[in-house]
């Protein structure tokens, strides 16, 4: 359940939780016109801070150039609301959700007749898919094919397909769902991107397989290329996860998440040892621990 802030930016002013409000016949509500941003405030040394703020924003921007949805705030003025919500709700730690989506003035398929609203909104908010190593099942629904519905703009109408396929792993007793591409591919899960280590050699599939370009998909790669270990971004199909020494799932929202299983094929460990490696300098670098990542942290200040 959502916990309560005192306050939602909600078009450039800051207004009480509750009275965040918008009207019924909201375009977005209809037709799933919008973007959207998961991020993450950590607790550190020096306080609160923002990680990778600017890539967040900088991929909402993208994600809505994609859609043609107007943006009425820039990445600077959404970056200074940000840090003045952060202000006025006083979280140590907190996720973070930016949007904008087409707002109330017309309905029908037409995007030119609609505002846009744009909302920051902060909440104390535990992984949703927890810490415990996850039963993964490969889904039945596929994902989102890129030539009906971008993958890579992460938009609110196409979270259908994730919805559809969490349910789907759910309702069978499973953890998470894998997604395939209409070829076959791995794309990625639910709403993280995955990862198989095998002889030593970490992959992730591209972008081109439908995943989305996740934050901490690169923020992963870049912490195992600076261990000195090798990586591949390829494709990968189900049976490279059956045949991995280890697999894990990523996302802002879940951090690193080993897998134990594959459609019941057990892996030999969860956690395996380089996702325990990855994970403890995640944790240094997200809290600020580890010097060299601190350019990616924002102070709430
Ligand atoms: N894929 C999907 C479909 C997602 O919803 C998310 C969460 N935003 C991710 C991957 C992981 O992306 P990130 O690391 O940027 O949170």
């Amino acid at each position: 359940s959502l916990i309560e802030a005192p306050t939602i930016w909600f078009d450039g002013a800051l207004v009480p939780w509750q009275q965040a409000r918008v009207h019924v016949l909201t375009h977005g509500l209809h037709y799933g016109t919008g973007v959207l941003e998961g991020t993450r405030v950590f607790a550190t040394a020096d306080g609160p801070a923002v990680f990778r703020l600017d890539d967040h924003l900088r991929r909402l921007a993208r994600s809505a150039h994609m859609l043609r949805l107007p943006m009425p705030y820039g990445a600077e003025e959404l970056a200074k609301g940000t840090l003045e919500l952060l202000r006025a709700n006083g979280h140590r730690s907190c996720y973070l959700r930016h949007f904008a989506f087409l707002g109330y003035g017309a309905m029908g398929l037409d995007m030119r007749s609609s505002p846009t609203t744009t909302v920051i909104a902060s909440w104390e908010w535990d992984s949703p898919v927890g810490s415990e190593a996850l039963r993964v099942m490969t889904s039945s629904w596929r994902r989102t094919d890129p030539n009906a519905v971008p993958p890579a703009a992460k938009a609110t109408g196409p979270y259908l397909n994730s919805v559809l396929a969490r349910r789907e792993a759910t309702d069978a007793g499973f953890d998470e769902a894998l997604l395939l591409a209409a070829d076959g591919a791995v794309s990625e899960c639910s709403s993280e991107n995955i990862f198989a280590v095998r002889g030593g050699v970490l992959r992730t599939p591209p972008a081109g397989a439908g995943a989305l370009e996740g934050i901490t998909q690169d923020t992963v790669l870049t912490l195992a290329r600076d261990l000195g270990v090798e990586v591949q971004v390829e494709n990968l199909l189900r049976s490279d996860l059956y045949a991995a020494d280890e697999v894990f799932v990523c996302g802002t929202a879940a951090g690193i998440v080993p897998v134990r299983s594959l459609d019941n094929r057990e892996l030999p460990s969860a956690p395996g040892d380089l996702t325990v490696r990855l994970r403890e300098l995640y944790e240094a670098a997200v809290t600020g621990a580890e010097a060299r990542y601190r350019g990616w942290l924002t102070p709430v200040g």
